[in-house]
């Protein structure tokens, strides 16, 4: 059952369900395999752990002031039911887990209209810190084949060993995309609001989903002669260009990067890719 993808970083995110895993929380740890730190441009802050804050990566801007302190909380049974009445649907279940699981942003209360506002990045992380705060910091794996020497591993992944992007330049709202023929594109990162609008593209058209992403996150091309066209239809965008795009989008977003988690077993030396899924955080949810 694919769902939409939001942009190429986060397709693994939600929708995979990794046979065969379970996340038992007895931390037995029996680790036989080594987590690769170095592959973390950064580490998610937190502020402490035990009073479910965090800081955002952008947060968001009142009256030309940032505010990026966010809490969560612990799900509770009512929590759990509206999540499974979310459907099969990760996206949904992925807003149901913002809503209910996170309190204030800055000082507002958590809501629709706010949620669509965070960039998916500080979304992603914000979903990260929920499940700190309901099943804890680490996520256990039992048993879990190696695709290369078939043994079965034990795995401890603290939250905090998934990579992590950070911004650059936190309030930064508009970035530079060298093109060819010497244009550039000038953009801003998606947020749930660009998120919610891809979801919304029903045939599941990869190209068009792409087509909603650039035609609101690209807010001008400046062209080499010296003109330049405001929010230029994507389709009317060279192919090459929107990949460009796309991909600028997708690495300079902030936050965790679920899917780039990876492993080095130590019985075989390989690298094994383990893409982190909501099914996983959430223990099968
Ligand atoms: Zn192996």
């Amino acid at each position: 059952m694919p769902e939409p993808i939001v942009l190429p970083d986060f397709d693994s995110f939600g929708d995979e369900t990794l046979k065969g895993l379970e996340t038992p929380e007895e931390a037995t740890a029996a680790t036989q395999a080594v987590l690769r730190d170095d592959r973390n441009s950064g580490e998610p802050v937190i502020d402490d752990p035990g009073n479910n804050r965090v800081t955002l990566e952008r947060g968001i801007c009142r009256e030309g002031s940032w505010y990026r302190e966010a809490e969560v909380k612990e799900l509770t049974g009512a929590d759990e039911e509206a999540i499974a009445a979310a459907g099969s649907s990760s996206y949904k279940v992925f807003e149901t887990l913002l809503l209910r699981g996170v309190r204030t942003v800055g000082d507002e209360s958590m809501s629709r209209k706010l949620a669509a506002e965070l960039l998916i990045g500080d979304r992603e992380f914000l979903v990260m810190a929920v499940r700190r705060a309901t099943f804890g910091n680490d996520l256990v794996f039992e048993e879990l084949p190696c695709p290369y020497c078939k043994e079965l591993i034990d795995l401890t992944v603290p939250l905090n060993a998934i990579p992590f992007t950070h911004l650059a330049d936190p309030e930064r709202t508009e970035f530079e995309v060298p093109l060819r023929r010497g244009a550039t594109a000038v953009v801003r990162l998606p947020n749930g609001d660009d998120q919610a609008a891809v979801f919304a593209v029903k045939d599941g058209n990869e190209a068009k989903q792409d087509s909603e992403i650039l035609g609101r996150c690209v807010l001008r091309i400046q062209h080499a002669d010296g003109s330049s066209t405001r929010r230029p239809p994507a389709t009317s965008l060279f192919m090459d260009d929107r990949q460009t795009i796309l991909k600028f989008l997708a690495k300079t977003q902030p936050g965790p990067r679920y899917g780039d988690f990876s492993f080095v077993h130590d019985t075989c030396g390989t690298e094994v890719p383990l893409p982190i899924s909501l099914a996983v955080l959430f223990r099968g949810m």
